[in-house]
Protein backbone atom coordinates (compact mmCIF):
# COMPACT_ATOMS: atom_id res chain seq x y z
CA UNK A 1 0.00 0.00 0.00
CA UNK A 2 2.46 2.49 1.12
CA UNK A 3 4.43 1.94 -2.76
CA UNK A 4 0.82 2.77 -4.41
CA UNK A 5 0.10 5.44 -2.55
CA UNK A 6 3.70 7.25 -2.89
CA UNK A 7 3.55 6.59 -6.93
CA UNK A 8 -0.25 8.14 -6.64
CA UNK A 9 1.14 11.14 -5.42
CA UNK A 10 3.95 11.73 -7.19
CA UNK A 11 2.78 10.80 -10.55
CA UNK A 12 -0.45 13.08 -9.81
CA UNK A 13 -3.24 10.77 -9.31
CA UNK A 14 -3.89 10.92 -5.96
CA UNK A 15 -3.16 13.85 -3.34
CA UNK A 16 -4.41 14.21 0.81
CA UNK A 17 -6.70 17.21 -0.20
CA UNK A 18 -6.39 20.34 1.68
CA UNK A 19 -2.68 19.14 2.41
CA UNK A 20 -0.73 22.31 2.68
CA UNK A 21 -3.05 22.68 6.04
CA UNK A 22 -2.68 19.57 7.14
CA UNK A 23 -5.08 17.52 5.46
CA UNK A 24 -8.28 16.23 6.40
CA UNK A 25 -8.92 12.60 7.65
CA UNK A 26 -10.41 10.09 4.87
CA UNK A 27 -11.08 13.44 2.42
CA UNK A 28 -8.56 12.66 -0.98
CA UNK A 29 -8.69 14.81 -3.77
CA UNK A 30 -7.70 13.21 -7.38
CA UNK A 31 -4.71 14.41 -9.49
CA UNK A 32 -4.11 15.13 -13.68
CA UNK A 33 -3.76 11.52 -13.87
CA UNK A 34 -6.47 10.37 -11.18
CA UNK A 35 -9.33 12.32 -13.05
CA UNK A 36 -8.30 10.64 -16.15
CA UNK A 37 -8.62 7.07 -14.71
CA UNK A 38 -11.55 7.90 -12.46
CA UNK A 39 -13.42 9.17 -15.48
CA UNK A 40 -12.54 6.19 -17.66
CA UNK A 41 -13.66 4.07 -14.84
CA UNK A 42 -17.15 5.63 -14.48
CA UNK A 43 -17.37 5.48 -18.63
CA UNK A 44 -16.60 1.88 -18.77
CA UNK A 45 -19.36 1.70 -15.59
CA UNK A 46 -21.98 3.78 -17.85
CA UNK A 47 -20.99 2.18 -20.96
CA UNK A 48 -21.89 -1.48 -19.63
CA UNK A 49 -24.69 -0.72 -17.54
CA UNK A 50 -26.45 2.12 -19.85
CA UNK A 51 -25.44 1.92 -23.63
CA UNK A 52 -25.00 -1.57 -23.95
CA UNK A 53 -28.42 -2.19 -22.36
CA UNK A 54 -31.80 -2.01 -23.53
CA UNK A 55 -33.20 -1.95 -20.03
CA UNK A 56 -31.49 0.80 -17.81
CA UNK A 57 -31.79 4.55 -17.58
CA UNK A 58 -29.47 7.21 -16.40
CA UNK A 59 -29.58 9.81 -13.54
CA UNK A 60 -27.98 12.72 -12.20
CA UNK A 61 -29.49 14.01 -8.83
CA UNK A 62 -28.64 15.75 -6.17
CA UNK A 63 -26.52 15.57 -3.44
CA UNK A 64 -28.26 17.61 -0.46
CA UNK A 65 -31.03 15.20 0.42
CA UNK A 66 -34.63 16.66 2.05
CA UNK A 67 -34.15 14.87 5.05
CA UNK A 68 -38.08 13.05 4.71
CA UNK A 69 -36.11 11.00 2.10
CA UNK A 70 -33.48 9.36 4.54
CA UNK A 71 -36.04 9.66 7.58
CA UNK A 72 -38.50 7.23 5.58
CA UNK A 73 -35.86 5.43 4.20
CA UNK A 74 -34.92 3.92 7.53
CA UNK A 75 -31.38 5.99 7.67
CA UNK A 76 -32.13 8.35 10.67
CA UNK A 77 -32.65 5.43 12.82
CA UNK A 78 -30.48 2.98 11.45
CA UNK A 79 -27.58 4.45 9.44
CA UNK A 80 -25.31 3.93 12.38
CA UNK A 81 -21.92 1.87 12.88
CA UNK A 82 -21.35 0.77 16.68
CA UNK A 83 -18.84 3.33 17.80
CA UNK A 84 -16.84 2.48 21.38
CA UNK A 85 -14.14 5.10 22.79
CA UNK A 86 -10.83 3.79 24.91
CA UNK A 87 -11.31 5.47 28.09
CA UNK A 88 -7.17 5.35 28.72
CA UNK A 89 -6.48 7.19 25.57
CA UNK A 90 -9.50 8.42 24.29
CA UNK A 91 -9.31 7.73 20.85
CA UNK A 92 -12.69 6.33 19.10
CA UNK A 93 -13.33 3.02 16.94
CA UNK A 94 -15.16 1.24 14.95
CA UNK A 95 -16.65 -1.99 17.46
CA UNK A 96 -17.02 -4.24 14.11
CA UNK A 97 -13.06 -3.79 13.46
CA UNK A 98 -12.09 -4.69 16.48
CA UNK A 99 -12.70 -8.68 16.86
CA UNK A 100 -12.44 -8.30 20.43
CA UNK A 101 -8.93 -7.08 20.98
CA UNK A 102 -8.36 -3.93 22.71
CA UNK A 103 -7.93 -0.31 21.61
CA UNK A 104 -5.46 -0.54 18.23
CA UNK A 105 -3.64 3.08 19.40
CA UNK A 106 -2.86 2.10 23.10
CA UNK A 107 -3.53 -1.37 23.72
CA UNK A 108 -6.03 -0.84 26.30
CA UNK A 109 -9.33 -3.01 27.17
CA UNK A 110 -11.03 -0.66 29.06
CA UNK A 111 -13.17 0.59 26.15
CA UNK A 112 -16.79 1.72 26.58
CA UNK A 113 -19.92 -0.18 25.43
CA UNK A 114 -20.37 0.27 21.75
CA UNK A 115 -22.95 2.73 20.96
CA UNK A 116 -24.88 3.71 17.65
CA UNK A 117 -23.02 6.65 15.84
CA UNK A 118 -25.11 7.70 12.72
CA UNK A 119 -22.69 8.28 9.79
CA UNK A 120 -24.54 11.03 7.73
CA UNK A 121 -23.63 14.47 7.62
CA UNK A 122 -25.91 17.15 8.44
CA UNK A 123 -25.89 20.73 6.70
CA UNK A 124 -27.40 24.38 6.90
CA UNK A 125 -30.21 25.11 4.02
CA UNK A 126 -30.42 28.57 3.79
CA UNK A 127 -29.90 31.75 5.65
CA UNK A 128 -31.96 30.33 9.25
CA UNK A 129 -29.04 28.47 11.21
CA UNK A 130 -32.11 28.01 13.78
CA UNK A 131 -31.54 23.60 13.06
CA UNK A 132 -34.93 23.70 11.16
CA UNK A 133 -33.92 24.30 7.54
CA UNK A 134 -31.12 21.54 7.66
CA UNK A 135 -30.63 18.80 5.10
CA UNK A 136 -28.24 15.65 4.81
CA UNK A 137 -25.51 15.53 2.36
CA UNK A 138 -27.07 11.81 1.01
CA UNK A 139 -25.12 8.77 2.58
CA UNK A 140 -25.66 6.75 -0.73
CA UNK A 141 -26.82 7.94 -4.47
CA UNK A 142 -29.46 4.53 -3.86
CA UNK A 143 -32.13 6.86 -2.19
CA UNK A 144 -33.11 10.00 -5.53
CA UNK A 145 -33.33 6.81 -7.99
CA UNK A 146 -36.22 5.94 -5.83
CA UNK A 147 -37.54 9.41 -5.20
CA UNK A 148 -37.24 9.66 -8.69
CA UNK A 149 -38.70 6.48 -9.87
CA UNK A 150 -42.10 7.76 -10.83
CA UNK A 151 -40.68 10.64 -12.72
CA UNK A 152 -38.50 8.14 -15.04
CA UNK A 153 -41.14 5.72 -15.45
CA UNK A 154 -43.90 8.67 -16.73
CA UNK A 155 -41.01 10.03 -18.54
CA UNK A 156 -39.79 6.95 -20.31
CA UNK A 157 -42.88 4.76 -20.22
CA UNK A 158 -40.75 1.70 -18.82
CA UNK A 159 -42.32 -1.54 -17.93
CA UNK A 160 -40.28 -4.16 -15.59
CA UNK A 161 -37.72 -5.48 -15.65
CA UNK A 162 -35.82 -1.88 -15.90
CA UNK A 163 -32.83 -0.45 -14.07
CA UNK A 164 -31.90 3.45 -13.35
CA UNK A 165 -28.03 3.77 -13.26
CA UNK A 166 -25.90 6.70 -11.31
CA UNK A 167 -22.96 7.79 -10.34
CA UNK A 168 -22.06 10.03 -8.36
CA UNK A 169 -20.32 11.42 -5.14
CA UNK A 170 -21.62 10.09 -1.32
CA UNK A 171 -21.01 11.01 2.52
CA UNK A 172 -20.51 8.83 5.50
CA UNK A 173 -18.98 10.24 8.49
CA UNK A 174 -16.71 7.12 9.06
CA UNK A 175 -15.68 6.30 12.46
CA UNK A 176 -11.99 5.57 11.37
CA UNK A 177 -11.24 6.63 7.89
CA UNK A 178 -8.37 4.78 6.33
CA UNK A 179 -6.18 2.52 4.41
CA UNK A 180 -5.74 5.45 1.59
CA UNK A 181 -9.10 5.73 -0.77
CA UNK A 182 -10.63 2.31 0.58
CA UNK A 183 -12.60 4.19 3.42
CA UNK A 184 -13.17 7.79 3.04
CA UNK A 185 -15.47 10.12 4.18
CA UNK A 186 -16.38 11.44 0.97
CA UNK A 187 -16.39 9.06 -2.08
CA UNK A 188 -18.13 8.06 -5.07
CA UNK A 189 -20.67 5.22 -6.13
CA UNK A 190 -21.99 3.75 -8.81
CA UNK A 191 -25.28 2.60 -8.84
CA UNK A 192 -27.95 0.28 -10.56
CA UNK A 193 -31.30 0.06 -9.35
CA UNK A 194 -32.25 -2.70 -11.29
CA UNK A 195 -36.63 -3.10 -10.67
CA UNK A 196 -38.19 -6.46 -10.99
CA UNK A 197 -41.64 -8.09 -10.56
CA UNK A 198 -41.62 -9.59 -7.03
CA UNK A 199 -41.23 -13.67 -7.35
CA UNK A 200 -38.35 -12.82 -9.90
CA UNK A 201 -35.98 -11.21 -7.46
CA UNK A 202 -33.41 -13.76 -6.44
CA UNK A 203 -33.04 -15.15 -10.12
CA UNK A 204 -32.22 -11.67 -11.12
CA UNK A 205 -29.73 -11.36 -7.69
CA UNK A 206 -28.11 -14.30 -9.02
CA UNK A 207 -27.67 -12.65 -12.76
CA UNK A 208 -26.44 -9.09 -11.51
CA UNK A 209 -23.52 -10.66 -9.27
CA UNK A 210 -22.47 -12.99 -12.38
CA UNK A 211 -22.12 -10.17 -14.38
CA UNK A 212 -20.81 -7.52 -12.01
CA UNK A 213 -17.88 -10.41 -11.08
CA UNK A 214 -17.16 -10.39 -14.99
CA UNK A 215 -17.24 -6.63 -15.37
CA UNK A 216 -14.57 -6.13 -12.62
CA UNK A 217 -12.07 -8.97 -14.73
CA UNK A 218 -12.62 -6.79 -17.81
CA UNK A 219 -11.46 -4.11 -15.67
CA UNK A 220 -8.10 -5.85 -15.26
CA UNK A 221 -8.61 -7.79 -12.23
CA UNK A 222 -7.51 -11.30 -11.41
CA UNK A 223 -10.36 -13.22 -11.06
CA UNK A 224 -8.37 -15.14 -8.35
CA UNK A 225 -8.09 -11.97 -6.41
CA UNK A 226 -12.06 -11.51 -6.49
CA UNK A 227 -14.25 -13.80 -4.20
CA UNK A 228 -17.97 -13.66 -3.31
CA UNK A 229 -18.82 -13.05 0.38
CA UNK A 230 -22.86 -14.02 1.25
CA UNK A 231 -23.45 -11.77 3.89
CA UNK A 232 -25.18 -13.29 6.86
CA UNK A 233 -28.87 -12.54 7.79
CA UNK A 234 -27.57 -10.73 11.34
CA UNK A 235 -25.47 -8.54 9.30
CA UNK A 236 -27.76 -7.35 6.59
CA UNK A 237 -28.18 -3.87 6.07
CA UNK A 238 -31.82 -2.86 7.05
CA UNK A 239 -33.26 -2.60 3.68
CA UNK A 240 -31.94 -5.91 2.36
CA UNK A 241 -33.65 -9.42 2.02
CA UNK A 242 -30.07 -10.95 0.83
CA UNK A 243 -26.62 -9.26 -0.34
CA UNK A 244 -23.92 -10.85 -1.90
CA UNK A 245 -20.31 -8.91 -1.68
CA UNK A 246 -17.90 -8.50 -4.30
CA UNK A 247 -14.80 -8.91 -2.61
CA UNK A 248 -11.10 -8.17 -3.66
CA UNK A 249 -7.81 -8.53 -2.35
CA UNK A 250 -6.46 -5.31 -1.68
CA UNK A 251 -3.15 -4.36 -0.37
CA UNK A 252 -4.48 -4.13 3.30
CA UNK A 253 -6.44 -7.70 3.36
CA UNK A 254 -9.49 -9.12 1.23
CA UNK A 255 -12.33 -6.41 1.44
CA UNK A 256 -15.49 -5.42 -0.27
CA UNK A 257 -15.17 -3.52 -3.31
CA UNK A 258 -18.94 -3.60 -4.55
CA UNK A 259 -21.68 -4.97 -2.96
CA UNK A 260 -25.13 -6.80 -4.13
CA UNK A 261 -28.10 -6.39 -2.53
CA UNK A 262 -31.63 -7.60 -2.69
CA UNK A 263 -33.42 -4.46 -1.25
CA UNK A 264 -37.04 -6.08 -2.13
CA UNK A 265 -39.59 -3.50 -2.49
CA UNK A 266 -38.21 -2.29 1.21
CA UNK A 267 -37.49 1.45 -0.53
CA UNK A 268 -40.46 2.46 -2.98
CA UNK A 269 -42.99 0.65 -0.13
CA UNK A 270 -41.23 3.43 2.32
CA UNK A 271 -41.11 5.61 0.23
CA UNK A 272 -44.81 5.45 -0.91
CA UNK A 273 -45.71 5.81 3.40
CA UNK A 274 -44.09 8.43 2.92
CA UNK A 275 -46.48 10.66 0.74
CA UNK A 276 -49.54 9.99 2.54
CA UNK A 277 -51.95 7.45 3.97
CA UNK A 278 -52.32 4.94 1.49
CA UNK A 279 -53.31 1.38 2.16
CA UNK A 280 -50.13 -0.04 0.86
CA UNK A 281 -50.91 -3.83 1.73
CA UNK A 282 -53.26 -3.56 -0.29
CA UNK A 283 -52.51 -5.82 -3.54
CA UNK A 284 -55.44 -4.07 -5.67
CA UNK A 285 -55.24 -0.21 -5.89
CA UNK A 286 -57.06 2.20 -7.77
CA UNK A 287 -55.84 4.49 -10.37
CA UNK A 288 -56.44 7.28 -8.07
CA UNK A 289 -54.19 5.65 -5.55
CA UNK A 290 -51.81 4.86 -8.31
CA UNK A 291 -50.59 7.82 -9.37
CA UNK A 292 -49.32 8.90 -5.67
CA UNK A 293 -47.61 4.94 -5.42
CA UNK A 294 -44.10 4.38 -6.44
CA UNK A 295 -45.67 1.38 -8.43
CA UNK A 296 -45.56 -0.02 -11.83
CA UNK A 297 -49.10 -1.18 -13.17
CA UNK A 298 -49.74 -4.87 -14.72
CA UNK A 299 -51.00 -4.19 -18.44
CA UNK A 300 -52.58 -6.97 -18.47
CA UNK A 301 -53.36 -7.91 -15.11
CA UNK A 302 -54.16 -4.12 -14.62
CA UNK A 303 -52.91 -4.12 -11.20
CA UNK A 304 -50.46 -2.29 -9.39
CA UNK A 305 -47.39 -3.61 -7.97
CA UNK A 306 -44.43 -1.92 -5.75
CA UNK A 307 -41.34 -3.66 -7.55
CA UNK A 308 -38.67 -5.15 -5.95
CA UNK A 309 -35.32 -3.53 -6.42
CA UNK A 310 -31.87 -5.42 -7.73
CA UNK A 311 -28.81 -3.42 -6.25
CA UNK A 312 -25.47 -3.75 -7.52
CA UNK A 313 -23.11 -0.78 -5.68
CA UNK A 314 -20.02 -0.41 -6.52
CA UNK A 315 -17.22 2.54 -5.07
CA UNK A 316 -15.29 4.29 -7.79
CA UNK A 317 -12.70 4.85 -5.38
CA UNK A 318 -12.01 1.12 -4.19
CA UNK A 319 -12.41 0.73 -7.95
CA UNK A 320 -9.40 3.10 -8.75
CA UNK A 321 -7.46 1.49 -5.85
CA UNK A 322 -8.06 -2.43 -7.05
CA UNK A 323 -7.34 -1.32 -10.64
CA UNK A 324 -4.18 0.16 -9.59
CA UNK A 325 -2.76 -2.22 -7.32
CA UNK A 326 -3.75 -5.39 -9.87
CA UNK A 327 -1.50 -3.40 -12.29
CA UNK A 328 1.16 -2.21 -10.33
CA UNK A 329 4.61 -3.93 -11.41
CA UNK A 330 7.86 -4.12 -10.11
CA UNK A 331 9.72 -5.50 -12.87
CA UNK A 332 13.65 -6.36 -13.01
CA UNK A 333 14.84 -6.21 -16.36
CA UNK A 334 18.05 -8.49 -18.06
CA UNK A 335 20.03 -5.60 -17.83
CA UNK A 336 19.95 -6.07 -14.10
CA UNK A 337 17.74 -2.52 -13.95
CA UNK A 338 14.38 -2.31 -12.57
CA UNK A 339 10.95 -0.49 -14.31
CA UNK A 340 7.67 -0.09 -12.39
CA UNK A 341 5.08 -0.53 -15.08
CA UNK A 342 0.99 0.15 -14.37
CA UNK A 343 -0.70 -2.48 -16.90
CA UNK A 344 -3.50 -0.92 -16.74
CA UNK A 345 -6.47 -1.81 -19.61
CA UNK A 346 -6.08 0.70 -22.32
CA UNK A 347 -9.32 2.06 -22.06
CA UNK A 348 -8.83 2.99 -18.50
CA UNK A 349 -5.21 4.26 -19.23
CA UNK A 350 -5.27 7.49 -18.43
CA UNK A 351 -3.11 8.92 -21.64
CA UNK A 352 -3.86 6.59 -24.14
CA UNK A 353 -0.19 7.62 -25.93
CA UNK A 354 2.60 10.20 -25.71
CA UNK A 355 4.68 11.76 -28.43
CA UNK A 356 7.83 12.43 -28.26
CA UNK A 357 10.15 14.24 -30.32
CA UNK A 358 13.73 12.74 -30.28
CA UNK A 359 15.32 16.45 -30.04
CA UNK A 360 13.65 19.04 -27.41
CA UNK A 361 12.71 21.97 -29.53
CA UNK A 362 13.80 21.19 -32.52
CA UNK A 363 11.71 22.55 -34.94
CA UNK A 364 11.11 20.51 -37.51
CA UNK A 365 10.62 17.49 -35.25
CA UNK A 366 8.29 19.30 -32.96
CA UNK A 367 6.32 20.50 -35.82
CA UNK A 368 6.09 16.91 -36.94
CA UNK A 369 5.16 15.56 -33.46
CA UNK A 370 2.51 18.07 -32.87
CA UNK A 371 0.82 17.01 -36.59
CA UNK A 372 1.04 13.18 -35.03
CA UNK A 373 -0.78 14.45 -31.83
CA UNK A 374 -3.86 16.40 -33.74
CA UNK A 375 -4.24 13.83 -35.92
CA UNK A 376 -4.38 10.88 -33.01
CA UNK A 377 -6.49 13.61 -31.37
CA UNK A 378 -9.08 13.57 -34.30
CA UNK A 379 -9.56 9.87 -33.85
CA UNK A 380 -11.44 10.38 -30.60
CA UNK A 381 -9.28 7.79 -28.44
CA UNK A 382 -8.74 10.09 -26.03
CA UNK A 383 -5.66 12.03 -24.16
CA UNK A 384 -2.88 11.83 -26.19
CA UNK A 385 0.28 14.29 -25.15
CA UNK A 386 3.15 15.79 -26.64
CA UNK A 387 6.41 15.78 -24.67
CA UNK A 388 8.53 17.81 -25.61
CA UNK A 389 11.88 17.05 -23.44
CA UNK A 390 14.20 15.59 -25.52
CA UNK A 391 14.91 12.42 -23.57
CA UNK A 392 13.30 10.06 -24.63
CA UNK A 393 14.41 7.28 -22.43
CA UNK A 394 12.90 8.80 -19.84
CA UNK A 395 9.65 9.52 -21.16
CA UNK A 396 9.49 5.92 -21.60
CA UNK A 397 9.54 5.27 -17.74
CA UNK A 398 7.96 7.75 -17.10
CA UNK A 399 4.76 6.67 -19.37
CA UNK A 400 5.55 3.34 -18.26
CA UNK A 401 5.15 4.40 -14.22
CA UNK A 402 1.50 6.04 -15.30
CA UNK A 403 0.30 3.69 -17.49
CA UNK A 404 0.37 4.96 -21.09
CA UNK A 405 -0.21 2.08 -23.50
CA UNK A 406 2.15 3.55 -26.73
CA UNK A 407 4.86 6.13 -26.90
CA UNK A 408 4.83 7.36 -30.12
CA UNK A 409 8.80 8.67 -31.40
CA UNK A 410 9.49 11.19 -34.15
CA UNK A 411 12.94 11.24 -35.15
CA UNK A 412 14.91 12.22 -37.88
CA UNK A 413 13.96 9.34 -39.66
CA UNK A 414 10.39 10.69 -40.03
CA UNK A 415 11.22 13.86 -41.63
CA UNK A 416 12.49 11.46 -44.57
CA UNK A 417 10.18 8.77 -44.53
CA UNK A 418 6.88 9.82 -42.39
CA UNK A 419 7.48 6.39 -39.98
CA UNK A 420 7.74 6.96 -36.03
CA UNK A 421 8.64 4.77 -33.67
CA UNK A 422 5.30 3.14 -31.35
CA UNK A 423 7.18 1.43 -28.10
CA UNK A 424 4.66 -1.32 -26.64
CA UNK A 425 4.53 -0.38 -22.32
CA UNK A 426 4.16 -4.05 -21.48
CA UNK A 427 6.56 -5.66 -24.26
CA UNK A 428 8.64 -2.79 -24.58
CA UNK A 429 8.91 -3.75 -28.17
CA UNK A 430 9.38 -0.75 -30.74
CA UNK A 431 7.99 -0.52 -34.22
CA UNK A 432 8.40 1.34 -37.41
CA UNK A 433 4.72 2.43 -38.45
CA UNK A 434 3.93 4.95 -41.50
CA UNK A 435 2.72 8.04 -39.74
CA UNK A 436 -0.79 7.29 -42.37
CA UNK A 437 -1.27 3.30 -40.78
CA UNK A 438 -0.74 4.61 -37.32
CA UNK A 439 -4.40 5.84 -36.49
CA UNK A 440 -5.71 2.27 -37.60
CA UNK A 441 -2.90 0.96 -35.63
CA UNK A 442 -3.42 2.36 -32.31
CA UNK A 443 -7.33 2.12 -32.39
CA UNK A 444 -6.74 -1.51 -32.89
CA UNK A 445 -4.57 -1.86 -29.94
CA UNK A 446 -6.34 0.61 -28.21
CA UNK A 447 -9.66 -1.60 -28.23
P1 LIG B 1 -18.23 -1.21 4.43
O1 LIG B 1 -18.85 -2.44 5.03
O2 LIG B 1 -16.86 -1.43 3.86
O3 LIG B 1 -18.32 0.01 5.32
P2 LIG B 1 -20.72 -0.83 3.15
O4 LIG B 1 -21.22 -2.24 3.12
O5 LIG B 1 -21.23 0.12 4.16
O6 LIG B 1 -19.13 -0.83 3.15
P3 LIG B 1 -22.31 -0.07 0.94
O7 LIG B 1 -23.25 0.71 1.74
O8 LIG B 1 -22.70 -1.43 0.41
O9 LIG B 1 -20.91 -0.20 1.71
O10 LIG B 1 -21.80 0.85 -0.27
C1 LIG B 1 -21.60 0.36 -1.57
C2 LIG B 1 -20.18 0.57 -2.02
O11 LIG B 1 -19.77 1.92 -1.80
C3 LIG B 1 -19.17 -0.28 -1.28
O12 LIG B 1 -19.07 -1.56 -1.85
C4 LIG B 1 -17.90 0.51 -1.46
O13 LIG B 1 -17.28 0.18 -2.70
C5 LIG B 1 -18.38 1.94 -1.51
N1 LIG B 1 -18.14 2.56 -0.21
C6 LIG B 1 -18.91 2.49 0.89
N2 LIG B 1 -18.39 3.20 1.91
C7 LIG B 1 -17.23 3.74 1.42
C8 LIG B 1 -16.24 4.60 1.99
N3 LIG B 1 -16.33 5.02 3.24
N4 LIG B 1 -15.18 4.95 1.21
C9 LIG B 1 -15.09 4.52 -0.06
N5 LIG B 1 -16.00 3.72 -0.64
C10 LIG B 1 -17.07 3.33 0.08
Amino acid sequence: MEELVALCKRRGFVFQAGEIYGGLQGIYDYGPLGVELKNNLKAAWWRSMVYERDDVEGLDSAILTNPKVLRYSGHEETFADPLVDCRSCKSRWRADHLNGAGCPRCGSRDLTEPRPFNLMFKTNVGPVEDGSSFAYLRPETAQSIFTNFKNVLDATSRRLPFGIAQIGKAFRNEITPRNFVFRMREFEQMELEFFVAPGEDEQWHERWVDERLRWWQEQGINGNNLELFHVPGEELAHYSKATVDVMYRFPHGVEELEGIANRTDFDLGSHTKGQDDLDISATVISNDDANARLAVQDQVAKRWTVPYVIEPSAGVDRGVLAVINEAYEVERLPSGNERTVLSLKPHLAPIKAAVLPLKRNHEGLVEKARAVKRMLMKLGLGRIVFENTGNVGKGYRRNDETGTPFCITVDFETLDDDTVTVRDRDTMAQDRIAIGALGDCLKERLA
